[in-house]
């Protein structure tokens, strides 16, 4: 069986910059606990647990001398509050996200209605929206969403997408707030390393010779389930975690197996995958 990469696939550069940072901050002997998984990933999880880096859902279950926040960003004031407490601070927020809580900054100071096309309970548009006041944003998903509220009540809308998302799957929601809003203006926040990914994956799953497609990535990455998704659309394909969940009988049949893996998985996981593939 041949196996054939995606063009482009992995970690973008803000989870290799976060994973970096932290295993380096580890190897010279810090103590700290992350906010939230450091990126999507179960095994990058674990292996930041061996190295003395566990993972806590909130400040106040730090009990280490460092806070270590991810590359899906905090609301700023977690910062402060982090502070306060006398933790230290490991950021390891990716720089196209500070980006956003610029732009979404300078929006309202220029009057804008902010308006977040995601995951209302994602870590990266909760730290756009926590701080905010309710009036000042809306968080849409959904083209139902969309259309529940009365957009003409604003003079001037600004939209947002969460960097992890495909942004022609949500064409049809913004679509439905343009078509009522008085003015709306688009923010243009697709991360490229997500995009690249997802268009090189369309360009695997359209590619004759492949027969079958194994996606990777974490169970919670957004960005892998975009993967999967597009792949399904064109050849039979799997989401997976790491080699163990693979199963010969997908693969029965099959000449060429396409493999792709979202923004959170390390190459190692890649690399086990592959081989494990080689041995059916
Ligand atoms: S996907 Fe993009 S925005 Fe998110 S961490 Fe990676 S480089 Fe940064």
């Amino acid at each position: 069986m041949k196996i054939k990469r995606a063009e482009k696939y992995g970690f973008c550069s803000g989870v290799r910059i976060a994973d970096l940072k932290v295993k380096r901050f580890a190897a010279g002997g810090g103590r700290g606990a992350i906010l939230g998984q450091v990126v999507h990933n179960e095994r990058v999880v674990e292996e930041m647990e061996k190295l003395g880096v566990r993972t806590v859902e909130e400040i106040a279950a730090v009990k280490e001398p460092t806070i270590v926040f991810s590359a899906h960003g905090v609301p700023p004031s977690f910062h402060s509050r982090a502070k306060s407490t006398g933790l230290q601070v490991l950021d390891t927020t990716c720089k196209f996200v500070y980006d956003i809580h610029r732009e979404a900054k300078q929006a309202l100071e220029n009057g804008y209605h902010l308006v977040f096309i995601g995951d209302p309970k994602h870590r990266e548009v909760i730290g756009y929206t926590n701080d905010l006041d309710p009036s000042a944003y809306h968080i849409i998903s959904t083209i139902e969403g969309a259309r529940e509220v009365e957009w003409t009540q604003f003079e001037k809308i600004k939209i947002f997408y969460q960097t992890t998302l495909n942004s022609a799957d949500f064409e049809d929601v913004v679509r439905a707030i343009e078509n009522v809003a008085r003015r709306v203006d688009r923010a243009d926040t697709i991360c490229y390393a997500t995009k690249e990914n997802q268009d090189a994956a369309r360009v695997l799953a359209e590619d004759p010779e492949i027969d079958v497609i194994v996606v990777i990535g974490g169970k919670k990455s957004a960005n892998t389930k975009h993967l999967w998704e597009i792949c399904r659309e064109s050849k039979p394909s799997y989401l997976i975690q790491g080699a163990d969940d693979l199963e010969a009988t997908w693969f029965d049949g099959a000449e060429v197996v396409g493999v792709t893996a979202g923004s959170s998985t390390p190459d190692y996981v890649i690399e086990e995958v592959e081989h494990r593939i080689a041995t059916f």
